[in-house]
C-alpha cells in the first residue's frame, strides 16, 4: 500500500486525525502537505516528524473556509511538488450548542469550516485529482452525520452533507479513474472530545459495542488504504470506523 510518489494534502494536519494521517502518509513514501490555520508549531513539528522518518513534507497555512487562501496554499505547494495526487479533507470544527440557543452565527461558522472548506480545496484540487493517474478524494465525516448528535445540529449536517457530496464528486470524477470517498470515524480521543463534558462522554461509551473511544491509530490505517491505489474499485462509500456504533 505504497503512496510513494503520491502527493497529498491534508487539510487540518496540525493535531488529532489529520496529523495521524499525514504522519502515515509520509511513512509510506506520499510528498505531504501538512495544512493548518492557526497551530503554526505544531505543523512544523509534523513535518519535523516525516522528515525525520525519511519522508518529504511542506507546511502550508490557509484557513479552509477562505478561497483565496486555499488558492495560495495550492500554488506554494505546486511549486514544492507539482499536482495534488490525493486531497484529504480533515479540517473541521464544532461549536455545540442544543438547537434552541444556537444562532445563526454559530450555524454559519461550522457550515463554513466543514462544508465551505470541502468546496473550496476540493474546487482548487479537482483538476488535479481527476487527471491524476488513480486520483484520491477522501472526506472526514462523522458517526454523528449518520446517527446525530445532541447539541451538534450544525455539525451533525456538515458531516451528512460529505455523503452526498462525496458520492456526486465520485460520479463527476469516475470516467477518468480516480475516486472519491468518505472516512465515518466514531468519537476519537483528540481535543476535540476533550472538549466534551465527562458525563456526556460516559453516555457515548456505553453505546460503542467495543467499550472503548477510538485512538488515531485505529483511523489512519483506512485514510491510507484510501489514499493508495488498493482501493482502485471502491467509489463514492461511506466506511464507518466507529467501534460498531449502529446507524
Ligand atoms: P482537532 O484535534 O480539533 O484538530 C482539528 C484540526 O483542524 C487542527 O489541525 C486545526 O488546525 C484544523 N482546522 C480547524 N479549522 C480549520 C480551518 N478553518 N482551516 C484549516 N484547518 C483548520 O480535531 P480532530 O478530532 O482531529 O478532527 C479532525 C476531523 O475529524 C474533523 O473533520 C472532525 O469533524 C472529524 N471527526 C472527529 C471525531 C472525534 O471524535 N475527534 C470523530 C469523527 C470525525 P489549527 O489548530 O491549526 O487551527
Amino acid at each position: 500500500m505504497t503512496l510513494d510518489n503520491r502527493t497529498c494534502l491534508v487539510t487540518g494536519a496540525s493535531k488529532g486525525i489529520g496529523r495521524g494521517i499525514a504522519e502515515e502518509f509520509g511513512r509510506n513514501g506520499a510528498n505531504v502537505v501538512v495544512n493548518y490555520r492557526s497551530s503554526e508549531d505544531a505543523a512544523y513539528e509534523v513535518r519535523d516528524h516525516i522528515d525525520g522518518a525519511g519522508g518529504e513534507a511542506v507546511v502550508a497555512q490557509a484557513d479552509v473556509a477562505n478561497l483565496g487562501e486555499v488558492q495560495e496554499m495550492y500554488q506554494s505547494v505546486h511549486d514544492a511538488f507539482g499536482g495534488i495526487d490525493v486531497l484529504v479533507n480533515n479540517a473541521g470544527i464544532t461549536v455545540d450548542k442544543k438547537f434552541e440557543s444556537m444562532t445563526r452565527e454559530d450555524w454559519d461558522r461550522v457550515m463554513d469550516v466543514n462544508l465551505g472548506g470541502v468546496f473550496n480545496c476540493t474546487k482548487t484540487c479537482f483538476e488535479d485529482i481527476r487527471n491524476a493517474t488513480e486520483g484520491r478524494l477522501v472526506n472526514i465525516s462523522s458517526v454523528v452525520g449518520q446517527q446525530g448528535n445532541y447539541g451538534q445540529a450544525n455539525y451533525a449536517t456538515t458531516k451528512s452533507g460529505m455523503f452526498g457530496f462525496t458520492r456526486t464528486i465520485a460520479l463527476e470524477l469516475a470516467q477518468e479513474g480516480s475516486t472519491a470517498n468518505c472516512v465515518a470515524p466514531g468519537f476519537v480521543m483528540t481535543d476535540m472530545l476533550a472538549d466534551v463534558p465527562d458525563r456526556v462522554k460516559e453516555g457515548i461509551l456505553e453505546r460503542i459495542p467495543l467499550d472503548r473511544f477510538a485512538e488515531v491509530e485505529d483511523i489512519v490505517g483506512m485514510v491510507r488504504f484510501l489514499a493508495s491505489e488498493e482501493s482502485s474499485y471502491m467509489t463514492g462509500q461511506v466506511l464507518g470506523v466507529n467501534g460498531g456504533m449502529e446507524w
